[in-house]
C-alpha cells in the first residue's frame, strides 16, 4: 500500500495544475492516470491569456509551439466576420505532458477502479492510501462516479458530443475558423492550425439537439468535411476522426465531500457556449489546492460560465 496525504486522479490540466500547486506548498501529493504520458486528448487544444496567466507560462521558455491568434474568423449563416482576438492555441500531446512533468510529483500509471473511504482516508484500488483525493480523471472520473453522481447527475441537455482529428498538415491559411449553426448544428466546428505543422479540425453539438431531428454528429461532419474540401482549406487528406463526448456546465451542487473534491470536467465545468474546458480546469486545479492548502472554501462560483465575452473583450 502506498501511503501519501493527497491522491489526484488524472493528469490532465485540472490533475496537474493542482499537483503543481500543491508541491509549490510543500504538500505529500501523487497523481494517477490510466494513461502513460505523453498521451493524445481529443481537444482543439485553444486556450485564452488567462490559462496562460494563471499557469504562470513564460513565452519565451515554453518548449513546444504555442501558436497565437490576432483573429478569430467566424462563419455565421454564410456570412464570413473577421474579429480581433487575442487567443492562443497549443498541441494537448506535448502541454499535458509537460504540464505534468512540470508539476514535479509521482506519477503512476494506474487505472482507477475501486474507490472507497475508510474513516478519514480513501483507499484507491487497495494500492493507494491518501488523506485527501481529488477527482480531475474528466468525463468518466471515478472519483466524480463514486461519490458524487448522486449529488450531481449528468443533465443530459448538456452532453457535448464531437468528432475530431490533428494531424500534420502544412496548411496554408493561419487564421482560427469557427463555423455556427451549419446546417442547424447545435453547436460549432472548428479549423485550428498549431504550430509545427500540425491542424486541428473538429465539430461538437449538443446530442440531445442532434437526436430529437434523427441526426447524428457524424452526418455534420460529412458535411464539414466536404466544405473545407470546397474551400480548399484541407486537401488530399482521408480523415479518420475520433469522437468524445463531454458535459457544459450546469447547476452543480457538491464540488467537495468531506476531504474528496472534484475539479474540470469531472466537476463538469467547460463553458457553455463554447465548451472551452481547459481554463475552467486549471482555475478549479487551483482553488482546489488553496483549499488543501489553506484549509479554506472550494467553490467553483469564480470560474466564468461563458467564454465568448472574454474572446471578445480580447481583441481590445
Ligand atoms: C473535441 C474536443 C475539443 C475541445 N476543444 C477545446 C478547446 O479548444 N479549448 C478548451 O479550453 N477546451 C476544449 N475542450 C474541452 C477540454 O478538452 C476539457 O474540458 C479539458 O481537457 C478538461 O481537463 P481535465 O483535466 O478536467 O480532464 P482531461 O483532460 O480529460 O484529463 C482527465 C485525465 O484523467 C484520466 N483518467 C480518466 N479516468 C481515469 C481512471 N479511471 N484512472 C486513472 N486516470 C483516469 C485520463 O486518462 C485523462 O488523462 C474540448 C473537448 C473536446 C472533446
Amino acid at each position: 500500500m502506498i501511503d501519501t496525504e493527497i491522491a489526484i486522479i488524472g493528469a490532465g490540466p485540472a490533475g496537474s495544475t493542482c499537483a503543481w500547486k500543491l508541491k509549490q506548498a510543500g504538500k505529500e501529493v501523487i497523481i494517477l492516470d490510466k494513461s502513460e504520458f505523453p498521451r493524445q486528448k481529443l481537444c482543439a487544444g485553444w486556450i485564452t491569456p488567462k490559462v496562460i496567466k494563471n499557469l504562470q507560462i513564460d513565452l519565451k521558455t515554453y518548449p513546444h509551439d504555442l501558436t497565437s491568434f490576432t483573429r478569430f474568423i467566424f462563419h455565421v449563416y454564410g456570412l464570413r466576420i473577421h474579429v480581433k482576438v487575442h487567443q492562443y492555441s497549443i498541441r494537448r500531446y506535448e502541454f499535458d505532458h509537460w504540464l505534468l512533468e512540470r508539476a514535479g510529483v509521482q506519477f503512476y500509471p494506474h487505472k482507477v477502479q475501486n474507490i472507497r473511504k475508510e474513516g478519514d482516508t480513501y483507499i484507491i484500488d487497495d494500492a493507494f492510501r491518501c488523506k485527501y483525493l481529488v477527482g480531475a480523471g474528466g468525463t468518466h472520473c471515478p472519483v466524480y462516479k463514486t461519490f458524487f453522481s448522486n449529488f450531481n447527475p449528468r443533465a443530459k441537455n448538456s452532453k457535448i458530443v464531437s468528432l475530431e482529428e490533428e494531424f500534420p498538415y502544412d496548411s496554408p491559411e493561419k487564421d482560427c475558423h469557427l463555423w455556427f449553426f451549419e446546417n442547424k448544428l447545435p453547436g460549432y466546428a472548428w479549423f485550428v492550425p498549431k504550430g509545427n505543422g500540425y491542424l486541428n479540425v473538429g465539430i461538437g453539438g449538443k446530442f440531445e439537439g442532434l437526436k430529437s431531428r434523427g441526426e447524428s454528429i457524424r452526418d455534420h461532419w460529412v458535411s464539414f468535411i466536404r466544405k473545407l474540401a470546397e474551400l480548399g482549406m484541407v486537401k488530399d487528406h482521408k480523415f479518420d476522426p475520433r469522437g468524445c463526448a463531454y458535459y457544459l456546465r450546469q447547476d452543480v451542487k457538491r464540488f467537495r465531500l468531506d476531504n474528496a473534491f472534484i475539479i474540470g470536467d469531472s466537476a463538469g465545468l467547460a463553458t457553455r457556449d463554447m465548451g472551452e474546458g481547459i481554463g475552467p480546469a486549471v482555475e478549479s486545479g487551483i482553488l482546489a489546492a488553496a483549499a488543501i492548502i489553506n484549509g479554506s472554501e472550494y467553490s467553483t462560483k469564480s470560474i466564468n460560465k461563458y467564454s465568448v465575452f472574454d474572446i471578445l473583450k480580447s481583441g481590445f
